[in-house]
């Protein structure tokens, strides 16, 4: 029987060891993970659990009696450290060795640290897992002022939450503009009147060069003093075990539609690695989402029990910040121009846009902010690469099952 061990107890090796068991996978499965939490989800850190809306069970991806219930034995508090892919076993911190015939590695990513004086201060928080949540929430409240380093969407998640929760917050970026590594300029203009609006100071092009007792300095010698410091500066494959066992690693661990790393033995699943898109031309990416979590957990689970690989999917990923649903499908590379539907300028109530990337005809990203027709219309026509016509596209008063059909 074939013995399966997983590394990492997220939301992709959480996803993988059950959906083993649905698929009719007999063998042991043990599901091995460094956090002391059964898999959880990590999106309400910055934004329902934070507020103080969900809690821990609500966090849970399935009852931590799920496990045992379904023969798998998960072991949290564990750290792997090494594997040998030669001898087919996995060791871990308190020595002990497991063997397997199919490994998972599930090992997620780390916050990016910025290599600055004081970047090792104690105080400073980061926002990856259930801890680092605990710490954020126990230093905000009314009065508090945060400063959060980093306008990506964990930073401005966590901003509006912080907000929700009576602090006073800045969010410094380094780049002209917020979420410039990943959206469009429409929708970094966008969140950043309706940051402002609800009361968050919004500093870009604003490098910061330490951080210090009084709060952060600046590159031009300010210093914003505040109670709290939030570092969200992207995060990190973490793929040290993969690299030291020999596997191709790029941006991650490179893998194949099903999962598989260099070596056939091993597939790799969820943050950490680098794989192909095949609704993009196959081009490899490091995808940072539930949803890649979930589609390559499949893609491992069915691969190891001899199942047909599931249909590829068009990525995405979701973004919830005040009253605002932020979904996004597809990836903008390639993409010639941008159409938008609806008005990005209504900052209040009513917002509801999308900005469409085209190349040619072909849709290639929607980014959608409270327009889930425009969203779920614009996933399907990415996925089926549906010719559409602009005119109709841009008419709000022709609807997107109109546009659909062409
Ligand atoms: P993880 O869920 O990070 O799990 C990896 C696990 O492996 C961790 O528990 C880690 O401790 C463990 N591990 C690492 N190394 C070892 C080792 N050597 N031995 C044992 N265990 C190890 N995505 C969305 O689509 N929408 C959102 O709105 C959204 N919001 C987010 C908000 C926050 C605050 C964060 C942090 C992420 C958010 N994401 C969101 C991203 C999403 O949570 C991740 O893409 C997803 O969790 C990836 O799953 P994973 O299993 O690859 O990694």
């Amino acid at each position: 029987m074939t013995r399966v061990v997983i590394i990492g107890a997220g939301h992709a090796g959480g996803t993988a060891a059950a959906l083993l068991r649905q698929y009719g996978h007999e063998g042991p499965i043990i599901l091995a993970g460094e956090e002391p939490a059964a898999p959880y989800q990590r999106p309400p850190l910055s934004k329902s659990w934070l507020k103080g809306e969900a809690d821990l069970e609500a966090l849970l991806l399935r009852p931590e009696s799920f496990y045992a219930e379904h023969g798998i034995e998960l072991r949290t508090g564990v750290t792997a450290t090494a594997v040998d892919a030669a001898a087919r076993t996995v060791t871990f911190a308190d020595g002990t060795i497991e063997p397997y015939d199919a490994l998972i590695l599930a090992t997620g990513s780390t916050a990016r640290r910025l290599a600055i004086p004081g970047a090792d201060r104690a105080g400073l928080l980061e926002l990856r897992t259930l801890a680092d949540a605990e710490r954020l929430k126990a230093a905000l409240g009314p009065g508090r002022r945060l400063a959060i380093v980093g306008g990506g969407y964990v930073g401005l998640e966590a901003a509006a939450s912080a907000r929700a929760l009576g602090a006073e917050v800045v969010v410094i970026e380094r780049m002209g503009r917020v979420l410039a590594r990943v959206a469009s300029e429409t929708l970094s203009a966008f969140f950043t009147a309706w940051h402002r609006r609800e009361g968050v100071e919004i500093l870009t092009g604003a490098e910061v060069s330490a951080f210090e007792d009084a709060g952060v300095r600046l590159a031009d010698g300010r210093v914003i003093e505040v109670d709290a410091v939030l570092v969200g500066v992207g995060a990190l494959a973490c793929d040290q075990l993969a690299r030291a066992a020999g596997l191709a690693c790029e941006n991650g661990v490179v893998v194949d539609e099903t999962a598989r790393t260099s070596d056939p033995a091993i597939r790799a699943i969820g943050d950490m690695t680098f794989r192909p898109v095949p609704t993009h031309g196959g081009h490899r990416h490091r995808l940072e989402s539930v949803p890649n979590a979930l589609e390559q957990a499949k893609q491992a689970a069915a691969a190891i029990v001899g199942r047909a690989a599931p249909t590829p999917e068009v990525p995405w990923f979701w973004s919830d910040q005040y009253d605002l649903k932020l979904q996004i499908a597809g990836l903008p590379d390639g993409a010639d121009r941008q159409l938008v539907r609806g008005d990005p300028d209504v900052i209040g109530e009513g917002a509801s846009f999308a900005v469409f990337h085209l190349a040619g005809d072909r849709i290639l990203c929607v980014e959608a902010v409270n327009a889930p027709a425009e969203f779920m219309a614009g996933r399907m026509m990415i996925g089926k690469a549906t010719p559409v016509d602009a005119a109709k596209l841009v008419d709000p008063s022709v609807s997107m099952k109109q546009v659909a059909v062409g």
